[in-house]
């Protein structure tokens, strides 16, 4: 397509590259879109706008972005906008126009109106004569399948780079899958958002809690991604860095794809109005609702109003679009499929195939000379067919005799080690914590999946709330009770069940607080640590983290007493027997990283979990409900076997009301309290730190087996596991543990 441009011509287009192509000569021109010249006409309103509707209104981003799109037709925001200087003009502009040329027919009539104040001209769309074939095939798979076919067909002769596919977003991730089958090239995109990446929503928290860009930007280590999200910040440079600036941050990181690398030499992805005499483009999904697209009448002004307005109505749009794609079909190098079925959906042909009088091809050859792996595949369904249905036709045979070795029923469900060095290109940062270290011993493979791609979503639900809530309100055991309540539920949406519930938790939040100062004064631990974040480089790119709950201590002749306590609103289990395999190492981890917090000559007196949460307590004759309740609260752990250190926690340790089972008669510890001596919490220190290095050893060197641990007859590995679907596993990848005791592997002097 040509045109005669003038100097200092305006030119309205859609596709400013197409222009640029086709211009025969240096000339002194200005390419706009439609938005662009609205802009630069009748003013701009920005993200200063946008963010002072926001502020001001509290609106949500897209309704204020809706009412922003629409504002030169609602007067009083046009006013406040003008007030408030939002609105900015390009000097001169309306002076300096010559000539406006457009090449979109998406031109509102009021827009017209004012264009035709100037000189104007609009190149009208004229239609061709090509009535290219409508390939059918019965689903979705037939069509790529067949289209990719097709393409690599037509490479015999065809640049690479000149072939274009125009698809639906759902036809994504199949042609994805069968072009690779083919080892045809591809550009193509799957949404794949900034947002979704665990280094975004970290820059995301911490920006938000310390409103500060440079140290949220030290999270982000990725080159790419990093300038992708100052690209973002600098458009909101001009505004303070407050939290609605914060939300439309997050708004644009939404929107925004990760920038992925393009192949030189590849078939690319288009869209329909990009079409034009130089390349070869496969529509596909030629189906009825798909090609034409329709819009609907749901804008924020009706049709009715568009009418009278000057916009254009849904129906003008729809006839529009049709027209574009008539035209491009008619003029240019078209390969249009549709499908009768995707899924279990049923389609129909795309009504434009009457309307132009499209021959249709129902019939199609199968070509077998592109892909053994996909005339693999291929012969895998006809076995099932065979087997199932007893369907049998001449190319299985064919097929069979040219592929007689394919793994028919047989699956192969192991992990296949990844290489190393790409594992750590991929995955360049480690962090381990408890519960990661947990899934690893557990399973190898559990681990990867969890951690590594990520399969299983956190989400949180109304019992980890609670659990939130609970540590939060602990951890600030000063602050009045219904205000650190307000706060933590403050901006969250409950229904009326959660709300009533949350009410009646608030008493059992109040009863937990005065039990745990209650069990204070039973000791001298004066002070105490809450939520203490502690970080160990293992080594460049892996760091082992843990934050303990709460770490109550006293000072005392150059020495320090403490006891370490995790709070639990889910059912507890302290047990050290399975230490030695890596699994439920929660609070022996938290002592090793007691050694990281600085106290002055540590004295360990025990770790702890202290449920805090529980259900009514039985009925116990000639005893208080308050009695039976606060016994709820006992420490449940281990306790050291050096009765000065014990007296800290509790002075009556020999018959303890703070620890679970601890008692003591003239003839030493009973048999059932959980002690241990010096030497053991050393131990307990040295296993972990190796189970630490082991592990990150391994995830380094991306060691994922199915290798789930049977403890005695106990399935530990596959415990709550959600991956059972995924890992098919089997009998012999189980890797069986001996049961032990603490009291085997520890030795020395337990329960001495
Ligand atoms: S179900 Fe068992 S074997 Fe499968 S991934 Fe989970 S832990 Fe591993």
């Amino acid at each position: 397509m040509t045109y005669e441009f003038l100097d200092g011509d305006i030119i309205i287009t859609d596709n400013k590259e197409q222009v640029l192509k086709n211009l025969k000569k240096m000339i002194n021109i200005r390419l706009l879109t439609v938005l662009e010249f609205k802009e630069a006409y009748f003013g701009k309103v920005g993200v200063e706008a946008l963010y002072y509707l926001i502020k001001k209104n509290n609106y949500k981003y897209n309704i204020a972005k809706m009412y922003l799109d629409n504002y030169l037709f609602i007067p009083e925001l046009k006013a406040e906008l003008e007030k408030e200087n939002l609105i900015t003009y390009e000097p001169l502009f309306k002076e300096k126009i010559k000539r406006i040329v457009i090449l979109t027919p998406y031109i509102d009539d009021y827009l017209l109106d004012e264009i035709k104040k100037y000189p104007w001209c609009q190149i009208s769309l004229d239609l061709g004569k090509n009535t290219p074939e409508v390939s059918e095939y019965p689903t979705i798979e037939d069509e790529v399948k067949n289209v990719a076919l097709k393409i690599a067909d037509l490479l015999k002769t065809i640049d690479i780079n000149k072939i274009y596919l125009v698809l639906p977003n759902e036809y994504k991730i199949l042609v994805k899958r069968i072009f690779t089958i083919f080892n045809i090239p591809l550009n193509l995109e799957i949404a794949n958002h900034l947002y979704s990446l665990t280094l975004v929503q970290e820059f995301l928290k911490k920006i938000k809690t310390e409103h500060n860009l440079e140290s949220a930007l030290e999270i982000i280590k990725s080159s790419a991604v990093y300038n992708q999200i100052i690209t973002i910040i600098n458009k909101y440079q001009l505004l303070p860095l407050d939290d609605t600036t914060i939300y439309l941050i997050e708004e644009d990181l939404k929107l925004l794809k990760k920038d992925s690398r393009k192949l030189k030499n590849a078939v690319n992805v288009c869209q329909i109005n990009e079409i034009n005499e130089n390349g070869y483009y496969f529509i596909l999904g030629f189906n009825e609702g798909i090609v034409p697209p329709i819009v609907k009448d749901e804008d924020y002004f009706s049709d009715k109003e568009k009418e009278n307005l000057g916009l254009m109505t849904s129906l003008t749009i729809n006839n529009l679009n049709k027209l574009i794609i008539k035209e491009k079909i008619s003029k240019y190098n078209v390969f249009l499929s549709y499908n009768l079925k995707s899924g279990k959906t049923d389609n129909y042909p795309s009504s434009l195939i009457n309307e132009m009088n499209l021959p249709l091809i129902k019939e199609h050859n199968n070509i077998y000379n592109y892909s053994n792996l996909d005339n693999k595949l291929t012969l895998g369904k006809k076995l099932d067919n065979f087997l199932k249905f007893n369907e049998y036709d001449q190319e299985l045979e064919i097929l069979y005799h040219n592929y007689p070795d394919i793994p028919y029923l047989t699956y192969d469900n192991t992990y296949h080690q990844i290489n190393p060095d790409v594992f750590l290109k991929y995955v360049p940062n480690l962090v381990l914590a408890y519960t990661s270290l947990d899934n690893y011993y557990r399973c190898g493979f559990r681990y990867y999946l969890n951690y590594i791609l990520k399969v299983n979503k956190y989400e949180e639900t109304f019992m980890t709330l609670i659990g939130n809530l609970f540590h939060a309100i602990l951890a600030n055991p000063e602050i009045d009770l219904d205000v650190s309540y307000h706060n933590f539920l403050e901006n969250k949406v409950f229904n009326a069940k959660e709300k009533f519930f949350l009410t009646k938790l608030k008493d059992e939040v109040q009863f937990a607080k005065e039990v745990i100062k209650k069990q204070k004064t039973r000791g001298v631990l004066d002070k105490a640590l809450y939520e203490e974040k502690i970080n160990i480089p293992l080594t460049d790119n892996i760091t082992f983290t843990g934050i303990i709950d709460k770490v109550m201590y006293h000072e005392e002749n150059e020495k320090t007493y403490f006891a370490i306590i995790d709070y639990k609103t889910g059912n507890v289990a302290s047990s050290l027997d399975n230490l030695i395999y890596g699994i439920e190492m929660q609070l022996p981890i938290y002592l090793y990283l007691s050694d990281y917090l600085h106290l002055k000559n540590p004295v360990i007196i025990g770790f702890y979990l202290q449920k805090i949460l529980h259900p009514k307590p039985n009925y116990q004759k000639d005893k208080t409900y308050q009695e039976e309740k606060e016994k709820l609260y006992r420490l449940s752990g281990f306790s050291t076997t050096n009765e000065d250190a014990l007296t800290y926690l509790d002075k009556d340790y020999q018959n303890s009301t703070v620890v679970k089972s601890l008692k003591k008669s003239a003839k030493g510890f009973y048999n059932y309290a959980k002690v241990l001596s010096e030497d053991n919490f050393n131990q307990i220190k040295d296993i972990v730190k190796n189970k630490i290095t082991e592990s990150a050893m391994a995830i380094k060197s991306a060691k994922f087996p199915i290798n789930p641990k049977k403890i005695g007859t106990d399935l530990k590995g596959c415990e709550f596991c959600p991956f059972k679907d995924i890992c098919y596993r089997r009998e012999e990848d189980i890797i069986n543990f001996e049961e032990k005791s603490y009291k085997d592997f520890l030795g020395g002097d337990v329960n001495a």
